[in-house]
Parts: structure tokens; C-alpha cells; sequence
């Protein structure tokens, strides 16, 4: 398949009317698959009524066919629409978080979207993104997009659109390059079924800012212990790891540092993943600095093309710093830690 790659100022007015968001509208119209920037990573869209259109999602991607989707919106009547019984919780986090990188587990209607878009579930995976590109092919589509991150099932997702034309290109019908997205890791996903709502996934809306909103939230368990079941469908699979194992260090510099020397004096190329302050007092074969310590969403920005480019080089092992984990460092740590199938080394 020929996969179109269009160019987009996310800055332009009337983005809709653009005839690169057009032609990508027209082709998602006609059930076919297109990639877009958000402000959390790439998504790959379809259209959320069509089983042929989803069905197609999962091809490009290999993703397991129980893995449900979230569905993407432009308007709050399009929620309506498609999720019943809304709490006032929910109510309250939409009007504070939308549009922007939070999704919502709701009760489902009945057949409202495609029934590959939730495999065997009664509720439904929702959200509003922020991204102007997104938005505006939302609109021009005038459909509800499904839209799982732009990847290959089992790498990291892509935050730049030279990530999703790597993975996906003769897979997909186009890829609107918007640029780089804005937080890096994907939207936090909240249940919103219960009692009280849980984090099912954490991600670019933080625990303390949900919590200021709708007062106790609660972390599902399986993200805080190994061995946990995950609530989430998708959560159990196995998450991206580089080519080469990945361990976290909780630990001095000067400790990274010697860990680095003894796979060296064993005869192996060793990469370090640190941040800007540090990276020019390592001696390693490969040292990527990951972002800025100071400003812990320059890390989350920049994590999955960090985790990319290791892929890219000859190291055979990497050591990572770790990051305190409030805030959006909860999300970094999360993934941080499944790419490194939870090796942690502690000082
Ligand atoms: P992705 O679109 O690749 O970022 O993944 C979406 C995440 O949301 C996956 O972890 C899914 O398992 C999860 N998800 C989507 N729909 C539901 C749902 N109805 N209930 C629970 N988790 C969901
Ligand atoms: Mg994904």
C-alpha cells in the first residue's frame, strides 16, 4: 500500500478546511487507516463505526484483537452519543482535563460503536485531545476516530512522525506529520465505572491533579506490584524493551558509573541514559541525555525516541537514572520500569 505523508503547521487557522486534513478525512471516510499527531503520541485512526475500518487497526499494528481502543472526539455531543450514565466525577474531570490527554472508561451504549472497539466489554475508552491536527481531522472526518498509538505492537510509541513512517509505512493509508507531540507518553486512563475512580493506566494527567478535582482517586494495583493482574485489557501485554537489557539504577553517579566500568572490563558497550546536567560526566560507549532533571516533562517528552535511538546504536547493555515518581514521574517510571522488565538496581 502507498502511504501518503502530509505536512501540517499545527499552528494554521482553520485547519479543517486544509487540503492535506481533507484528503486524510476523506481517506478515514472511506474506512481506511491514517496517522495523526496528538498531544500525547501518535495515533493511528479509523473510523470507530466500521468493523472493516478497525479491523485494519489491528492488522498495521499486530495488536492483539482483545486489546480495546480508545475513541477519540471533538464534541461532548459525540460522548453522548457513544457512553451512558455519566458520573458526575466524570462530568467534573471532563469540563477541568478536556480537551487533553485523559481518558475516560464509561459505561458503553449498546452498539454505538464498532464491537472491535471494545472486544467483549460493556464500557467504552473515551477522549477529547487537545492537538489542533487532531481535532481538526476529527472534525473534517466527522466521525469518531478509534485510535490506539501509531506503533508496532510491542515497540515504543511514537512520538515523532518519523517513528510511525519506520513502523507503519506500506501498512497504513497516510501519516499527517505534525511535528513532535507535546507530553511523550500516552493519556492517563481513568475507570470511571466505580466508586471511586481509578488510575488503570497513568499517563499525562497527573494522580494529585485528577485528585484535585474529584478527591480520592486510586491507583490500580498491578501498576505499583509486579505480578498484579492489570484491570486493563492492554496493560497485560508485554510492554516495549530495547534490543539491549535495560536496568534502572537508584544510585549516585559515581555508582552508575562504576556499574558501567565492570560490563566495560568484561568486553561489553554499555549506553547510559541520564539528562542534560549529566550527560557530559559519564564515560560510557553511548550516553543519551533524556531530556532536563529539572523539568521531569522534558523527560516524559523525550523517553520513547531516547528508547528508539538505543535501539539504533551497538550497546549491549544500557543503565538508566531513575526519576522521583510524583507528578508525571509516576508515568515515566511506569514505563521506564516495564522496558526494563523491572530490573532495578539500588545503591
Ligand atoms: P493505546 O491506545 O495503545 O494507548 O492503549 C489504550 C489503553 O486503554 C490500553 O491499555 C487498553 O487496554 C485501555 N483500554 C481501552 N479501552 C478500555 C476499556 N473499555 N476498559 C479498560 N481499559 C481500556
Ligand atoms: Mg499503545
Amino acid at each position: 500500500m502507498d502511504t501518503k505523508h502530509w505536512v501540517v503547521d499545527k499552528h494554521q487557522r482553520n485547519l479543517e478546511s486544509y487540503p492535506q486534513i481533507k484528503e486524510a478525512a476523506g481517506l478515514l471516510k472511506n474506512n481506511e487507516v491514517v496517522a495523526f499527531p496528538t498531544e500525547t503520541v501518535y495515533g493511528l485512526g479509523a473510523n470507530a463505526l466500521s468493523d472493516k475500518a478497525v479491523a485494519k487497526i489491528y492488522e498495521a499494528k499486530g495488536r492483539p484483537s482483545d486489546n480495546p481502543l480508545i475513541v477519540h472526539i471533538s464534541t461532548i455531543g459525540q460522548l453522548y452519543k457513544i457512553a451512558q450514565d455519566i458520573p458526575e466525577q466524570a462530568e467534573r474531570l471532563i469540563e477541568k482535563f478536556w480537551p487533553g490527554p485523559l481518558t475516560l472508561i464509561l459505561k458503553a451504549k449498546e452498539n454505538a460503536v464498532s464491537k472491535k472497539v471494545t472486544p467483549g466489554l460493556d464500557t467504552v475508552a473515551v477522549r477529547m485531545p487537545s492537538h489542533p491536527v487532531a481535532l481538526a481531522l476529527i472534525v473534517a472526518s466527522g466521525l469518531p476516530l478509534a485510535a490506539p498509538s501509531a506503533n508496532t505492537s510491542g515497540k515504543p510509541s511514537p512520538t515523532l512522525a518519523k517513528h510511525v513512517a519506520d513502523d507503519l509505512t506500506g501498512k497504513i493509508a497516510g501519516i499527517l506529520d505534525g511535528g513532535a507531540t507535546g507530553v511523550g507518553l500516552e493519556s492517563t486512563v481513568l475507570d470511571c465505572t466505580g466508586e471511586v475512580p481509578v488510575i488503570l493506566r497513568p499517563g499525562g494527567v497527573t494522580k494529585e491533579q485528577l485528585e484535585d478535582v474529584c478527591g480520592a482517586v486510586e491507583v490500580d494495583r498491578a501498576i505499583l506490584t509486579e505480578g498484579e493482574a492489570p484491570k486493563s485489557p492492554g496493560m497485560k501485554y508485554k510492554h516495549y524493551a530495547p534490543t539491549a537489557p535495560l536496568t534502572i539504577v537508584n544510585g549516585s553517579m559515581e555508582f552508575i558509573q562504576s556499574l558501567v566500568k565492570g560490563k566495560q572490563n568484561k568486553g561489553l558497550k554499555v549506553g547510559v541514559l541520564t539528562t542534560s546536567e549529566r550527560e557530559n560526566q559519564y564515560e560510557a560507549d553511548k550516553i543519551i541525555a533524556c531530556g532536563s532533571r529539572e523539568d521531569l516533562e522534558s523527560v516524559a517528552n523525550r523517553l520513547y525516541d531516547v528508547l528508539r535511538l538505543f535501539d539504533e546504536s551497538d550497546v549491549d547493555v544500557i543503565f538508566s537514572e531513575s526519576f522521583p515518581s510524583e507528578g508525571i514521574g509516576q508515568a515515566i517510571m511506569n514505563r521506564l520500569t516495564k522496558a526494563a522488565g523491572h530490573k532495578i538496581i539500588t545503591e
